[in-house]
């Protein structure tokens, strides 16, 4: 049984106000179908009012939402051919997973036949065929998150919502669902639109991700692009680690690249490269003196956090491989960077 396509989602000047509390502003946005969008920011950014938004439990104060081509203001929530995965689950633990997963169908007066084969389809798509007969709390918190994304796909929804389905997992059981979830959207291929406030979450799943703070969007754009463009300090700190830097601090050739209007350089830990002795320097690289006052161990690499000479935090990541390693606390070390390498922000 081959699910359906997806449905686009647009959101033209869409605001959401709570008496007096900004939870959505400005929001302009076109999901494309079938694409993998995440909207990704702190608590608090305005992301699960985007999705109830969609979903239809709660009305925007403003602007207009189309599935499709239609505009959803008016269609009750049953209408608007939406799964929706929370990170609670929301089983119902009454029922057995046969009647879990069943429901949506049900509710829509679905053949009994249909049903049986619907739900087969489900089950079978997140591996969890044998465990009709068994309750909810039967089930191990993996199982019971496949069961919940089963439920949501049965009546093949245009747009699924999935608000942190994650968040109650732990990190390595996370990891595996992720893949897990990705190769689902493969196999159904509807639009998926999916909270975050997990950047690496983000970076795996997303086609194209949405930074939001405080009820706007900040950037969009698909991961690789994001973490190597961010705009902002907002997006170079939230996605990532970065090392911000002051334009002006720097010791520029300002004649090449156009600095107009841009306040700071954001360059990853990991494009900075150490000073080897024959080293000259050349027009477009900067260098940095460092000294180290922290080192952390991650497996892979070595992190060393260290101070420039204007007294900012400069954060160095280095393969474990590297010979040049060996530094210790206090070190002095030179580090330089391409400026083709790093962003420049406005603010
Ligand atoms: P996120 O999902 O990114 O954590 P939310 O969309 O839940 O953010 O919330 C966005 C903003 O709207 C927050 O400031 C939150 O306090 C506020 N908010 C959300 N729901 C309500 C509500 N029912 N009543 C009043 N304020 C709310």
């Amino acid at each position: 049984m081959n699910l359906t396509h997806g449905e686009s989602v647009t959101f033209k000047n869409v605001e959401k106000y709570y008496n007096k509390t900004v939870a959505v502003k400005d929001f302009n946005l076109d999901i494309k179908s079938s694409e993998f969008l995440t909207l990704l920011g702190p608590s608090g950014s305005g992301k699960t009012t985007v999705l109830n938004m969609i979903a239809g439990f709660i009305q925007q104060s403003s602007g207009s939402i189309l599935i499709g081509k239609n505009s959803i203001e008016n269609l009750p929530t049953e209408k608007r051919n939406v799964g929706m995965v929370f990170q609670s689950y929301s089983l119902f633990p009454h029922m057995n997973i046969f009647e879990n997963v069943a429901f949506p169908l049900k509710m829509r007066n679905e053949d009994k036949k249909i049903i049986k084969e619907k739900v087969s389809y489900a089950l079978n798509l997140v591996n969890l065929d044998g465990v009709e007969s068994r309750k909810p709390n039967e089930l191990s918190g993996g199982q019971r998150q496949r069961i919940a994304f089963a439920r949501a796909i049965v009546f093949k929804p245009k747009v699924l919502l999935m608000d942190e389905p994650l968040g109650a997992l732990d990190l390595k059981l996370r990891e595996k669902m992720q893949i897990e979830i990705k190769n689902y959207h493969k196999e159904i291929n509807c639009t998926i639109i999916y909270v975050t406030h997990d950047q690496g979450e983000a970076l795996t799943l997303s086609d194209r991700i949405v930074i939001m703070n405080k009820g706007k969007i900040v950037q969009i754009d698909n991961p690789k692009n994001i973490y190597d463009n961010p705009l902002s300090k907002f997006a170079a700190n939230f996605i990532g680690e970065s090392n911000i830097l002051n334009i002006d601090s720097l010791k520029l050739d300002k004649s090449n690249i156009n600095y107009e209007n841009k306040k700071f350089i954001s360059i990853r830990p990991e494009k900075l490269k150490l000073v080897e002795k024959n080293f000259s320097q050349a027009n477009d690289q900067i260098i940095l003196n460092l000294k180290i006052y922290q080192i952390i161990f991650l497996g892979d690499f070595i992190k060393y956090i260290c101070n420039d000479e204007n007294n900012n935090t400069i954060i160095l990541k280095k393969a474990k491989i590297d010979n040049e390693n060996n530094f210790n606390i206090s070190d002095n070390i030179n580090v330089y960077f391409d400026i083709s390498e790093c962003s420049l922000l406005k603010e």
